[in-house]
This record gives structure tokens, C-alpha cells and sequence, in this order.
């Protein structure tokens, strides 16, 4: 199959997250790699949940070479009638594949299968190649994180890696950590004609919030010179029973970017700081601290191998990006990995998304550059 039907049928996958159901797709890319009939090729399907999997191949020798990864998953098309393209009919038009997913990123896991094909098949491996594609990375990175416990991907089993998410093209080095919490404020409900008598949640976390903007803006003058400061923005909240009753509970959800000089351990104390400070003003304040899940940070110098090696494949200098990816975690595994990919992070998430197919075609002409200097220099 050649690139741009490969990404076509990738896309016309319906593997949204939630609920996640990519375990056909999984199937397909096993199939897809099978057939390639490389030397020394073992796929392993690793179905972490009802419908639900994660494919890894390796390729070649054990001495550890390459990683290429991605993800199988896509976030919700949302309402279809929104889309010009309907979302999973992988159309093509204008030298763009339009469709959820096409830059974010089923265009790139295209391009790294088709390099694969392009650079190993029929050749002597000096290195190995591992490919994986993952489930459910729009969701707390669910699929990595079972490849990773089950050590289908050994620590250190590749030099480096890259992640074929949406870049332009440039190479990504480094990007902030992650951590969600939820702040949940326990006041004491009454008849909202008397307010006095009861305590107000909602008062609660509005009297929180300001704290937080208070906290933000110090902790704003420590930067690191790649990925600028640590923040935490209040993103949803739940609060609130009936229009005439004062409310006992409020729920708030913060998201933080948090540098690595910081972790998310220090944005939690910090979320602990503010609710400590209004609870020594007023003794009847009462709010709990929780993180839900956190992503961590990636931070490779300018100079690190595996930077060098995909900025001289790219012919692009290297940046620093505003969101998450599952590189992080491959190089806390020991794979020092970096993102590098075709199409638009404006793409991503959008109605409409679509991927250049010229710029597809770029990217497995760079994919092939990496895996010849890496497994077969
Ligand atoms: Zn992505």
C-alpha cells in the first residue's frame, strides 16, 4: 500500500478517546508491518483493555537502535455535521488528507511505517528497530504506560526515539510537565435566605481562585530559559445544587504546566499554600488538594545526540513546544526520544483537521534518514 492510502485507511479508523476502540486499528498496523516480512521481526499485540490495544514491533537485531512511536487514538470528532469532510471518510483534496486524526497523528504513523518498509526491508539491520503504537495517549498516555509496566519496551532498548506527532516538520526537545488536580471545598448548606447560617463552597473557591492567581505571579519569576515559567490555570468548576440553597461543596479542577526545576510535587505544596492561608483567616475554610494524574516533563540539551541527529535529518533547528507528548516518558525509560512530525499542532483538536500530503511525504524522507544513520551506519 503506498503512503497516502496507508494514512487514508489509518484515518477511516474511528479510534476516539473516549471511549477508545482501537484495537482493529492496532490489528491493522500489525498486519501491515507482518507484511513487510522484515529480518527478525516479532508484533506483539498488547490488548490492555476490552477493545482496546497497543501494537509493538521490533525489528532486527536486539542491539538497541531506533524507536519510532505514536498513537493509534484521536480525540472526539465532536458534532459531524460541524465538518465539511466528514471526519473518518479520510477524503483528499487540495493535496490535503482531511480527517480526525490526519495531523494529529495517523499521517505520521504512515510516514514511519512506510520508512520502515523503505529503509529495512531487504537490508542487513545493524541495530534494532522498534515501532509502537499506542492507545489511548489523549488520555493520560493509558496504552505507553501499560507498554512500559509490562516491559514490552525494555528500558534503554533503542538509542533514541521519535514521536511522529505534529510538529511542522521541526524538531521538539523539550515541553513542560503536566499535572491535573481537583480542589473540592466542603462548606455547610442552608436556606440561601439566610446565608449567614451556612458556610458558601462557591465563595470558597472563588476566595481560592484569587489565591492561586497570587501564587501564579510569584512563581512566575523563576523561568527556565527553554520553556518559560510554571503555571496553573483553573479550567472547570462544579459547584452548587439549586438556585435557593447555599451551596456545601465545590469542586475545582487546575490544570499545571510545570517546568522541570518545579515537578508537580511543588505545584501541589503550592495549591496546599493557598488553601493554608485561607484556613489562617477564617477557620470555618476548608479545602483538599488532590493530583489526579501527571505527565512528565522532556528536556534534552541543544546539543544531545538524539537532537543532533533529527535537526540534521530535518534540516530544521530544534523548539521547545507548549504541550505534553509520550516522548517524556520514553526518555524517563532510559530512550531519550524526541517529536518530530508532519502537519499542524493548530490542526490538532480542530474541525476540519487535515494533514499536507507533501509534507507527509517529507516526513518519511527524514524518518528514512534516521533509521539508515542509527541502523545501518
Ligand atoms: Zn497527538
Amino acid at each position: 500500500m503506498e503512503l497516502t492510502n496507508l494514512a487514508k485507511s489509518l484515518v477511516a479508523f474511528r479510534t476516539e478517546v473516549p471511549p477508545g476502540d482501537e484495537e482493529e486499528c492496532a490489528k491493522f498496523v500489525r498486519d501491515v508491518i507482518a507484511d513487510m516480512k522484515i529480518e527478525g521481526t516479532e508484533v506483539t499485540l498488547d490488548k490492555f483493555e476490552h477493545r482496546r490495544a497497543n501494537v509493538v514491533a521490533r525489528m532486527g537485531p536486539q542491539e538497541p537502535g531506533l524507536l519510532l512511536g505514536g498513537h493509534l487514538d484521536v480525540v472526539p470528532a465532536g458534532d459531524e455535521s460541524a465538518w465539511s469532510h466528514p471526519p473518518f471518510d479520510a477524503s483528499l483534496s487540495d493535496g490535503k488528507l482531511f480527517g480526525r486524526g490526519a495531523a494529529d497523528m495517523k499521517a505520521g504513523l504512515a510516514a514511519m511505517l512506510k520508512a520502515i518498509e523503505a529503509a529495512a526491508k531487504n537490508k542487513k539491520l545493524k541495530r534494532g528497530l522498534l515501532f509502537v503504537g499506542t492507545a489511548g495517549e489523549e488520555m493520560g498516555f493509558e496504552g505507553l504506560k501499560s507498554v512500559l509496566d509490562q516491559r514490552l519496551v525494555g528500558e534503554g532498548s533503542a538509542i533514541f526515539g521519535v514521536l511522529g506527532e505534529p510538529t511542522g516538520l521541526r524538531p521538539v526537545r523539550a515541553h513542560r510537565g503536566g499535572a491535573t488536580f481537583t480542589v473540592t471545598f466542603r462548606g455547610s448548606s442552608g436556606h440561601a435566605s439566610k446565608p449567614e447560617l451556612g458556610v458558601n463552597a462557591i465563595e470558597e473557591c472563588a476566595r481560592f481562585v484569587d489565591g492561586l492567581a497570587a501564587w501564579s505571579s510569584g512563581v512566575a519569576a523563576t523561568t527556565d530559559p527553554d520553556l518559560g515559567a510554571t503555571i496553573a490555570t483553573p479550567t472547570v468548576v462544579r459547584g452548587g445544587t439549586k438556585s435557593n440553597v447555599i451551596p456545601g461543596s465545590c469542586e475545582l479542577t487546575v490544570d499545571s504546566r510545570w517546568i522541570p526545576e518545579h515537578g508537580s510535587a511543588f505545584v501541589k505544596r503550592g495549591l496546599e499554600s493557598v488553601a493554608d492561608s485561607l484556613r489562617r483567616k477564617d477557620r470555618t475554610f476548608a479545602a483538599e488538594v488532590e493530583m489526579l494524574y501527571e505527565t512528565p516533563a522532556l528536556k534534552l540539551p541543544r546539543d544531545h545526540p538524539a537532537v543532533v541527529l533529527a535537526e540534521s535529518a530535518s534540516g530544521a533547528a530544534s523548539e521547545t513546544a507548549a504541550y505534553g507528548t509520550e516522548a517524556a516518558l520514553y526518555t524517563k525509560h532510559g530512550v531519550p526520544s524526541v517529536v518530530l512530525g508532519p502537519g499542524s499542532i493548530k490542526q490538532a483538536h480542530m474541525v476540519d483537521e487535515y494533514v499536507r500530503l507533501s509534507e507527509v511525504q517529507r516526513a518519511l524522507s527524514i524518518y528514512v534518514k534516521m533509521i539508515e544513520s542509527v541502523c545501518l551506519a
